[in-house]
């Protein structure tokens, strides 16, 4: 770029601009540190918590949420790639993070070791990279094996945990700390399948621990995420790993309501037109929705660039001052567009809750997902670059 360009616009601070200019997502520390608290006091004492912080922090600011769990009482952090990890460490965040996801690079195994992060080892593959990286610096490469008890994704065959470990045993530069699996169906209901899978693979991991060594009993030996730490005690064992728990949301629909939660993000956006339109008037692409009287509607400058999922057109509503207002026609990628026919006192430049509380009300992404297909896992970490994370 010309650089006499910019001095043009010197004289106008950036700093001065206020993000909430159209649309943003507020986070809330305060509450995170609370839900750790609140998830930590389930805990047997010497139970360990990790809070899991992938994905931008469930979209809430990886950075933000670390700095909070660990407040509130999380001895470590979990993440799923080597990247997420690092941005952390630049942020000068030192606890133990462990890796979730599996490292296949020499390079990526040795970006790992130099920033002390810990890699899960699914396969001897990885096992002998460490230790080739770990040899070549004189350094231990402390590491979590994962074995799968049921889940059918990452981690060892059952099978074959026990020739990993024969191995591990002889690569005199590897510190085995952990060892783990991960829950398919804790989510589930509390009976029928959900329940037998979780049993079996409480059964399995139970199991397989005991051929441990006692002189193996200190290492982190850890089962359950959020659904897991809340389902049973039994799965907690010497750490959890919990992320959406953190941010705010149960795990399952009939979660005993014994200790309170609190939403860590709400999504807002403002009024950026006002239109009064006769009944029949088609909205929006497609004309989707069809007023059927005469409509005072306003345009909402959040769309599905921003991440609200355009199969949420005409299923969500949204709230200003605490009412509730419906969504109409198709989300566009810009923007959207409300009914607030009942409302003569709404301004352009009004505050809109697409998600999160406002005065009393509020809106979940269960009820999001359910009106889209969704999970609310996914819910949270849709939303964009685009939306400022502004941090309350
Ligand atoms: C994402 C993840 C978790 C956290 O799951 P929540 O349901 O959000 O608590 C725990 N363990 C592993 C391996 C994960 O990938």
């Amino acid at each position: 770029m010309n650089a006499a360009c910019l001095v043009k616009y010197k004289s106008f601070s950036l700093d001065s601009i206020d993000p909430r200019q159209r649309a943003w997502v507020e986070v809330f520390p305060s509450a995170i540190r609370d839900n750790t608290q609140v998830v930590k006091s389930l805990l047997a004492e010497n139970c360990l918590l990790m809070a899991v912080v992938k994905a931008d922090g469930y979209g809430h600011g990886a950075g933000t949420v670390a700095e909070a769990a660990l407040e509130g009482g999380a001895a470590n952090l979990g993440v799923a790639t080597l990247q997420e990890a690092l941005d952390l460490r630049k942020l000068g965040i030192s606890c133990p993070i462990l890796i979730l996801g599996n490292l296949v690079n020499l390079k990526d195994l040795d970006a790992c070791l130099n920033w002390d992060l810990i890699p899960t080892i699914s396969s001897s593959r990885e096992a002998l990279l460490c230790q080739k990286i770990a040899e070549s610096y004189e350094k231990k490469f402390n590491i979590h094996i994962k074995v799968d008890t049921g889940m059918t994704r990452l981690g060892c065959d059952i099978s074959s945990l026990k020739s990993l470990i024969n191995l591990i045993d002889t690569l005199e530069n590897i510190e085995l700390v952990g060892i783990y699996s991960h829950l398919a169906l804790a989510d589930g209901e509390r009976h029928g399948q959900p329940e037998i899978i979780t049993s079996l693979q409480k059964k399995r991991f139970n199991s397989l621990l005991s051929n441990f060594k006692p002189a193996r009993q200190n290492l982190c030996r850890h089962l359950a995420n959020s659904a897991g730490t809340f389902r049973d005690k039994a799965l907690h064992f010497d750490m959890v790993r919990v992320g959406l728990a953190l941010y705010g949301y149960k795990p399952f629909e009939d979660f005993a309501d014994n200790c309170s939660l609190k939403p860590a993000l709400a999504v807002r956006a403002r009024i950026t037109l006002i239109r009064d339109v006769p009944s029949h008037t088609g909205v929006s692409y497609g004309h989707d929705f069809i007023t059927k009287r005469p409509t005072r509607l306003a345009v909402v400058g959040i769309g599905y660039a921003d991440g609200i999922n355009r199969a949420l057109s005409g299923k969500i509503s949204v709230l200003i001052n605490g009412y509730f207002y419906p969504q109409v026609g198709s989300i566009t990628m810009d923007q959207l567009v409300i009914d607030i026919t009942e409302n003569n006192d709404i301004r352009i430049g009004d505050v809109v809750t697409l998600l999160g509380e406002d005065k009393g009300s509020s809106i979940t992404p269960y009820e999001w997902s359910q009106a889209c297909g969704s999970i609310p896992w996914e819910i949270l970490c849709s939303f964009k670059y685009r939306l400022p994370r502004v941090v309350i």
